[in-house]
């Protein structure tokens, strides 16, 4: 099913993503892309991982990796991002800094809005009763590191999961943010939704 998956690897703990997801899709290829070259054609999944989504949104714009990753959602392929990675996803950022948003999936964020690095924490993320069957499970543990919040869903963009009363995992079409860290947390739930969902878009 996921058979090639991206990571990109220009900052941030690139490393972590690409072991859990390989563990979890398993047979799967894992490919670091710095570059729009280093994305094969066959690529079926990218993870944007979390770090700084100024120094991200830069280096990417220099060697045109953030047009490449905007034509391949747009071509179906799914994108994934976490923190930082959500950062850049949105369509609007409230607070952007450097940061420019590639407006792949319908949410407005606000960058270190649980405050800074020291208030970085674990907190518990629900998932909606519909995804918590392809979970296992009706919570998470998430960690959060200087998180971003999604202050605003559009009307076509699905919540997933919510924490302390905000969406923390949300969904449009083939686009997957979420504002914590699923590859530092030993469960695999956030992975069992997104392989479900990913299901339910390509029946076999
Ligand atoms: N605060 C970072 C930013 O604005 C995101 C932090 C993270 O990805 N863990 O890009």
């Amino acid at each position: 099913m996921v058979k090639n998956i991206v990571v990109v690897a220009i900052q941030g703990d690139y490393a972590s993503h690409a072991e859990k997801a390989h563990e979890f899709f398993s047979g799967s290829s894992v490919f670091f892309a710095i570059k729009p070259e280093d994305i094969p054609s066959s690529a079926d999944m990218i993870i944007l991982p979390g770090g700084e989504s100024s120094a991200i949104s830069l280096i990417s714009k220099l060697s045109g990796l953030d047009k490449k990753i905007i034509s391949e959602a747009e071509k179906g392929t799914f994108i994934i991002g976490t923190c930082a990675g959500c950062i850049l996803l949105s369509k609007k950022i409230a607070n952007p800094g450097k940061a420019e948003p590639w407006k792949l999936i319908d949410i407005t964020v606000e960058r270190n809005a649980y405050g800074r690095q020291i208030d970085s924490s674990f907190k518990t993320v629900t998932f909606s009763e519909s995804r918590s069957k392809l979970a296992g499970s009706k919570k998470c543990e998430g960690v959060f590191i200087r998180a971003p919040k999604i202050t605003q869903t559009g009307k076509d963009t699905e919540v997933i999961a919510d924490c302390q009363g905000s969406p923390v995992f949300v969904r449009q079409k083939n686009i997957f943010a979420m504002t914590f860290h699923p590859e530092l947390s030993e469960g695999f739930e956030v992975y069992k939704i997104i392989e479900g969902i990913i299901r339910e878009r390509q029946p076999s």
